[in-house]
């Protein structure tokens, strides 16, 4: 038996039946300019044969003549409708007349039979459903199996166990762009995704449909339409076709091209799991802008985002800092104050407003195509909240050039713009809660009272300092431990709140005599400790030195004016591979020192 069959011989095609399984034949007929396909099938059965969807008017003769070559046209007894389109049912009336058998009868359902009785036909109607589901030919046998409300109320496929046969009518059928009877590999799937997502009205139904199929033992599906699919790639199909969306037509308000629905329902599945997929918003972004790319000319997209205080962020730039009022242009500001849905386009050069003075000499045609705010070419989209009416940000399209879109592109960016509102939405509650979580770690890593970073941050930050250090000498970090003296007598002296007022005065003088990059700790009470980094042990001694004589010459208002305060400091260098506690421990032995030789005084371990 032939199993392969290429176009270079469809030329036979034309004029011999081919042999699909045991005694079982495709007899149908090659309509130029035909994507469907439709196909007609022969079951060789004696004078008890069987055909499997007849066909239409305008391939009648060619399936008789075929017919023919196997046996004579009066041994079929029974004519298989798996339902009621003219593709498959047209050629009735022209059987009815040339059969000449009085037991002749058409096989249908009862949804089907209900319309195809209107052809007046004289030959009888038989309901599958009340022959249970089955009938017996003598040497073969036939099973009809329901799978209603697919492509029609009453559609069914027909099951031959013999052979593992099954004739699944529009189930299965592909879009071919080139006649191929049978489908050679997976890649055959890609004409029958948009058939079904086009011709079949829900996964749900799809699902339990092919998960009844799946039960039986199948050799071949011969569908209607498309190509034959082999043993070898049923499991694929059927797997492939259970994950795909059905029902596409409902999003086509416009057009009925399958293959533009079948596009469009990609990119926003593409998309969809993007969202699904990634928290990062640039990478959501990125996602979107490759697949608006399929159909669009654009070469940027950005989002603006309105937060909760109503300023504008950028959610596409560098900076998360609001955009000053100033420099937003007005078509922009006017779809926010207004909560304006209209999409609305900035032709090219249209500038509502200066753009921030820059040295002509220096910007470039690059940077105004990076600005967002520079709106020339831009389609504004606005995007609003999830049930509400609010805008809550703005998609900005930049176009390479001066566009038009047509009412499909529009239509797939108004089904874009919905999640896209939701991953604005999602992106703005989701820098809210970094926001929170940041001002919350900000308040666990610092004293609240001098803002200094407390002695569980210090264990944390200064760890890395001094893995960098035994990686690298030359990177040594320096502590200064500082105490300030006799500070009970500043408590007992002015009360509890002045002795805080001088605590938050010292801390000051701490940072000020220190850089960014140095940790400055408060280890407890009116205990400190500074860490300096990548410095010469001249400077860390400087360092402690300015602050003792700042700290000293500090002259409070109100009752403590006057009032002289001094600080002890022991100031080190660490040692490479020393332990924190090591360290510390040396520092503050060094401080001791300070204290006993009569405090106000910075002592080192390194300097005498
Ligand atoms: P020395 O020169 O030996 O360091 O004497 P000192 O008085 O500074 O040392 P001591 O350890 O005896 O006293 C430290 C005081 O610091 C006692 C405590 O009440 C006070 N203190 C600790 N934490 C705070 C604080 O947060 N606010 C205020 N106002 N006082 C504090
Ligand atoms: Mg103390
Ligand atoms: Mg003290």
């Amino acid at each position: 038996m032939k199993q392969q069959q290429t176009t270079s011989e469809t030329s036979d095609h034309h004029k011999k039946p081919v042999q699909i399984a045991e005694r079982i034949w495709w007899v149908g007929h090659v309509l130029p300019d035909d994507p469907f396909q439709c196909h007609v099938y022969l079951i060789e059965n004696g004078d008890q044969s069987v055909l499997v969807d007849p066909g239409s008017m305008l391939t009648f003769r060619h399936t008789l003549a075929k017919i023919e070559q196997i046996l004579p046209f009066s041994q079929i007894r029974y004519f298989i409708c798996h339902h009621q389109d003219p593709d498959i049912t047209s050629c009735l009336p022209l059987i009815d007349q040339i059969t000449n058998r009085r037991d002749a009868v058409i096989l249908s359902h009862w949804r089907a039979i209900a319309l195809l009785k209107h052809l007046g036909l004289s030959m009888p109607f038989e309901c599958v459903e009340k022959m249970g589901w089955r009938i017996d030919l003598g040497s073969r046998e036939l099973e009809f199996i329901f799978t209603p409300y697919l492509h029609f109320p009453g559609a069914f496929c027909t099951f031959e166990p013999a052979t593992g046969s099954l004739f699944s009518s529009d189930l299965f059928g592909g879009f071919t762009e080139k006649w191929q009877l049978f489908a050679e590999d997976g890649t055959y799937f890609e004409a029958i995704r948009p058939f079904h997502e086009h011709y079949m009205p829900s996964r749900d139904i799809l699902f339990s449909c092919l998960c009844n199929l799946e039960k039986y033992p199948l050799e071949l599906i011969a569908p209607q339409h498309g190509s034959i699919i082999p043993k070898k790639l049923i499991p694929f199909i059927i797997s492939k076709l259970k994950t795909i969306d059905c029902g596409l037509f409902l999003m086509s308000h416009t057009s009925s091209d399958v293959r533009q629905l079948t596009k469009l329902n990609a990119i926003l599945q593409a998309f969809l799991h993007s969202m699904a997929t990634y928290k990062d918003f640039k990478e959501i972004v990125k996602t979107c802008l490759s697949q608006v790319q399929q159909v669009l000319p654009i070469s940027h997209i950005d989002f603006l985002a309105r937060q909760n205080d109503d300023t504008l962020i950028c959610l596409t730039c560098n900076t998360s800092n609001a955009i000053s009022t100033t420099e937003i242009p007005s078509q922009i500001l006017n779809i926010f104050s207004n909560n304006g849905h209209n999409w609305v386009y900035c032709p090219e050069q249209q500038m509502s407003r200066p753009m921030p003075a820059t040295d002509p000499q220096t910007s470039s045609r690059q940077d105004e195509a990076n600005n967002p705010l520079h709106l020339s070419n831009n389609l504004i989209i606005p995007l609003v909240e999830s049930g509400g009416h609010r805008v809550i940000g703005i998609a900005l399209l930049k176009f390479a050039d001066t566009f038009t879109i047509d009412e499909e592109t529009k239509n797939l960016l108004v089904q874009l713009a919905v999640p896209l509102s939701v991953a604005v939405e999602r992106e703005l509650i989701y820098r809210s809660l970094e926001f929170e979580r940041q001002k919350y770690y900000e308040q666990s890593i610092r004293d609240p009272l001098t803002q200094l970073y407390t002695r569980i941050y210090m264990h944390e930050s200064v760890r890395r300092l001094l893995n960098i250090h035994d990686r690298n000498s030359s990177a040594a970090v320096g502590i200064i431990s500082l105490d300030i003296d006799h500070f009970k007598a500043v408590n007992d002296n002015f009360g509890h709140q002045a002795g805080d007022e001088v605590l938050k005065e010292f801390a000051a003088i701490l940072i000020q005599e220190t850089r960014s990059e140095d940790i400055q700790v408060r280890l407890g009470g009116e205990e400190f400790a500074v860490f300096i980094v990548n410095d010469t042990p001249l400077f860390v001694l400087e360092i402690a030195e300015r602050i003792r004589q700042r700290f000293n010459l500090l002259n409070l208002d109100g009752v403590m004016q006057g009032y002289r305060f001094s600080v002890s400091c022991g100031a080190i260098i660490r040692k490479q591979q020393e332990s924190l506690q090591d360290a510390l421990h040396r520092a503050d032995t060094t401080l001791y020192r300070a204290k006993k030789n009569g405090r106000n005084q910075v002592c080192s371990d390194f300097l005498s």
